[in-house]
């Protein structure tokens, strides 16, 4: 099964019939949150459901204004949790200024030795770098979401073993087809980050996966079903090194 490692399913108008459409065309959804209280609200709201994992999240642009007691909460919650994200850093112009409040969240994160037991997607955007040389200190294997960072750093993420996941936007980007020209195949796995990113003029959902395949297997020269096993075979690896079996 195909899995979407980052999607705001609770920021869609109809969460439950966007994972049914998932679910028909057999992607896995992780739904990423961002912030202690809203994976508490969205697993309360999912309940027990096939085809979808909540994932515990602690948003850089809302760690800005969180209090310790977020914090606690989230470290609290974190050994219940399958997965982690979304977390990070942004030092774009909307996170510039809370620079500091940021890396106190995203380093008492990373001190969690229950982090590097689980599979984590994270935010970089304007702090490529740092994240990179953070992840790779703390030896934490994350997805890297929705690179938009400097290509020269990318040779750093792949040595400190991070994975990069593609989404819909990202393939129609001429930003992004320099990133995909330079990605070992091995590296990839996908996303949507719908319903933020856009798929053509509508929103992204899991579903779309499928035309990102498309489209990498356009760009590896091989079928799409061979894309498809390669994706597939990259997420074994990547739950394996979480000691998870894929979903
Ligand atoms: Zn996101």
């Amino acid at each position: 099964m195909l899995t979407d490692t980052h999607c705001h399913i609770d920021a869609y108008d109809n969460p439950l019939a966007v994972l049914d459409d998932a679910r028909a065309a057999g992607v896995h959804v992780i739904a990423v949150t961002e912030d202690p209280g809203k994976y508490r609200l969205l697993r309360t709201r999912l309940g027990r459901r096939d085809g979808v994992d909540v994932a515990l999240g602690f948003h850089p642009l809302r760690a800005g204004a969180a209090s310790p007691h977020d914090l606690a909460r989230f470290l609290r919650l974190l050994p219940q949790a399958t997965w982690i994200g979304e977390i990070g850093l942004d030092f774009s112009r909307a996170g510039v200024a809370t620079r500091k409040q940021q890396r106190r969240v995203f380093e008492a994160i990373l001190a969690d030795p229950q982090v590097r037991t689980r599979p984590v997607t994270v935010h970089s955007r304007g702090a490529e770098r740092e994240t990179i040389a953070r992840l790779a200190q703390a030896q934490v294997p994350a997805i890297l979401h929705w690179y938009t960072g400097p290509l020269s750093a990318v040779e750093d993420a792949l040595v400190a073993g991070l994975w990069f996941s593609i989404n819909p936007a990202m393939v129609r980007s001429k930003k992004a087809a320099s990133l995909l020209q330079r990605l070992p195949p091995e590296h990839v796995l996908l996303e949507t980050d719908g319903p933020f990113a856009r798929s053509g003029s509508r929103s992204a959902v899991p579903s779309d996966l499928l035309g990102t395949l498309d489209h990498l297997a356009r760009l590896w020269e091989i079928p799409t079903s061979e894309a498809r096993n390669a994706v597939v075979e990259n997420q074994q690896r990547f739950f394996g090194t979480h000691g998870q079996s894929p979903a």
